[in-house]
């Protein structure tokens, strides 16, 4: 095809706004994708999003569409992942288009993602056309959602789609406007090869294969190709388009969206943003915008029984060829012994790799509480990156402690401002901005250290706003702050894994909550167990756990031996998830019981 005939495009949505079902419409009404063989969702492959809906990671489908000017046209959808976890990869698939389809729930409105990956599409230049979806449901609001895009956008919403992707409604309008909107790419074929990455995973058998959009220049069979930032170099051993099945051809020019294999052993050899050029003949400039990871939250990981330590860190070493964001190294705790402290990108990111190593690999964990990265300035002047609270330098050796803060976006009705506002508040917020915009609805700005926002923000500000809230973050930068380490000791015996780093001013709160806490999760055992919680030598709270009177058994007396093991087996279900700390039996709630406070 010439390149004048190709379109690159993406959808950007807010959460359950129905980007994934408009992709399913725009690959069935071009018959990409029959009816029948459409799976629900078909875009949306791995299980784990598909249960909570979401997009992870993101892939792309090539679309044959004949358009009323009588020409044929190739369409290239490419997904992006919904979380904001995932927004450099999204920035990375924003910059692989020339246009996004903007789709809004008709009877909700803009809500704070789609705030969020409208800026990511305007810093990449792209050609925004406004779908209004959901038209159908008795409750869509056309004008006052194309209202409230212009007011905060700042979009022109005068020709914006009503389409339905449920129903059908509006899909031709919507295939129409992709060719008459969106600018085919530049005629670039004549450069040297220069292809964007844009998402890649591991396949064992074929090696990592890598998603891209050639920028610049052609890309063969056969070629010998080289990644300008991991500087690795392959052999290609086939190239092809997304339709959306794999799909070999010889070669794809500038403008073109495709895959290859080239037996790379790890994602992280190709990821995503890295420029693909020729081993033969390089181009001088990789292509902008590559980041390396950064891992934003940390956790510990530990086997619950220490004889799977070698299971977990092969579990880890096979997850990290499809995942060059998750890091780990060893860490051994006097109180958990062997286990792994991990870096992920954010909470999604963690829980995700949990469920994983839980679900796939048949693991039983227990894991900490999540840690942000502190940065310490040492009385030397050396600066310390510090992701375990258990390596904080003692206050004697410490010039300052800086932490990471975010700016928080919310979107509101109006109704719940206070009780949002009061969360910004007790989240150590700093108020920055407050807006109303179109019938009751405020946006709200905060910065917020970040150690705030990923305990439980999220699930305080749907809870306080009865779901209609939502938020997007980003990391700003470091500031610093009397900050101090919090330890716990159960049976007097401090247990390393809970210690954590808080404000000075709210140490005290915590400390007597996590004792509160602790108590109501550790059962009781045949001893009294203490729990104290301390900064540096002084206790500031404790509690303890009362010893067990009865054998539960007690109860069965006489009783028929069926309910007696129906007894015992629900007690070896309940223990699965335990830590023995010394002669305590510890669950794993305790541990995020940092999660649960109040
Ligand atoms: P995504 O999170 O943006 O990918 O949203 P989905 O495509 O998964 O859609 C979220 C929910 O909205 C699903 O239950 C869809 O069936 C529903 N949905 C999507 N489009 C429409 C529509 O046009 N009308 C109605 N009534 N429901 C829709
Ligand atoms: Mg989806």
């Amino acid at each position: 095809v010439p390149v004048s005939r190709i379109r690159n495009f993406s959808i950007i949505a807010h959460i359950d706004h129905g980007k994934s079902t408009l992709a399913d419409r725009l690959l069935q009404d071009t018959g990409t994708v029959a009816q029948r063989e459409m799976k629900e969702q078909f875009l949306d492959s791995m299980d784990l999003e598909r249960e909570r809906g979401i997009t992870i990671k993101l892939q792309a489908a090539r679309m044959d569409y004949t358009a009323k000017d009588g020409n044929q046209y190739v369409l290239n959808l490419i997904d992006t992942p919904g979380h904001v976890d995932f927004s450099y990869e999204v920035s990375r698939s924003l910059a692989a288009c020339e246009g996004a389809l903007l789709v809004v729930d008709a009877s909700q409105g803009v809500e704070a993602q789609t705030l969020a990956n409208v800026y990511l599409a305007l810093e990449n230049n792209l050609e925004i056309i406004p779908v209004l979806n959901k038209i159908d449901l008795p409750g869509a609001e056309p004008d006052r959602v194309k209202e409230e895009i212009e007011e905060i956008i700042g979009l022109d919403c005068s020709d914006a789609i009503l389409a339905s992707a449920k129903e059908g409604i509006g899909i031709n309008e919507i295939l129409e406007s992709i060719v008459k909107l969106v600018p085919p790419p530049e005629d670039t074929v004549s450069q040297k090869l220069r292809a964007l990455i844009f998402d890649s995973y591991y396949d064992s058998y074929r090696g990592v294969i890598v998603y891209f959009r050639v920028m610049d220049g052609t890309l063969k069979k056969g070629d010998r190709i080289r990644l300008m930032a991991s500087k690795k170099e392959y052999e290609i051993d086939e190239i092809g388009i997304l339709c959306p099945t794999q799909k070999p051809v010889d070669e794809l020019h500038a403008g073109e969206v495709g895959y290859v294999a080239a037996a790379i052993k790890a994602v992280e050899d190709a990821r995503v943003g890295d420029t693909i050029t020729l081993a033969k003949d390089a181009a001088e400039e990789p292509l902008p915008g590559y980041k390396e990871a950064k891992p934003m939250v940390f956790c510990g990981l530990f086997p619950t029984d220490s004889d799977q330590f070698p299971d977990l860190r092969e579990a880890l070493d096979k997850l990290k060829l499809n995942d060059s964001a998750l890091s780990y190294e060893p860490e051994t705790s006097t109180a958990m012994g062997f286990g792994f402290r991990c870096g992920f990108l954010g909470l999604l990111h963690m829980e995700i790799v949990q469920e994983r190593l839980e679900r796939e690999y048949n693991l039983d964990l227990i894991v900490t509480s999540p840690s942000v990265v502190y940065q310490v300035t040492t009385l030397k002047g050396e600066v310390l990156m510090i992701d375990n609270p258990t390596n904080l330098p003692e206050p004697n050796l410490r010039e300052k402690i800086e932490e990471p803060y975010v700016r928080v976006e919310m979107i509101t009705p109006e109704e719940y401002v206070g009780t949002l506002m009061d969360l910004g508040q007790t989240r150590r917020g700093d108020f920055k901005d407050m807006k109303y915009l179109t019938l009751g609805r405020t946006t709200l700005v905060y910065e917020v250290p970040l150690a705030e926002v990923v305990t439980d923000f999220f699930d305080q500000m749907k809870s306080r706003s009865r779901g209609y809230a939502s938020m997007e973050y980003h990391l700003i930068g470091y500031r610093a702050n009397p900050l101090v380490k919090l330890d716990l000791m159960i049976n007097a015996d401090p247990v390393d894994s809970l210690s954590m780093i808080v404000h000075r001013d709210k140490a005290y709160g915590v400390g007597r909550s996590m004792v509160e806490k602790l108590k109501e999760l550790i059962p009781r055992h045949q001893f009294k167990v203490p729990l104290q919680a301390a900064i540096g030598s002084k206790i500031i709270a404790s509690e303890h756990i009362p010893a067990l009177r009865k054998d539960v058994l007690a109860k069965c007396y006489g009783g028929d031996i069926s309910r007696k093991k129906k007894l015992l087996a629900k007690q070896a279900k309940g223990k699965k998830r335990m830590k023995s700390l010394g002669s305590v039996d510890v669950p794993q709630e305790a541990f995020m019981a940092v999660l649960r406070l109040n």
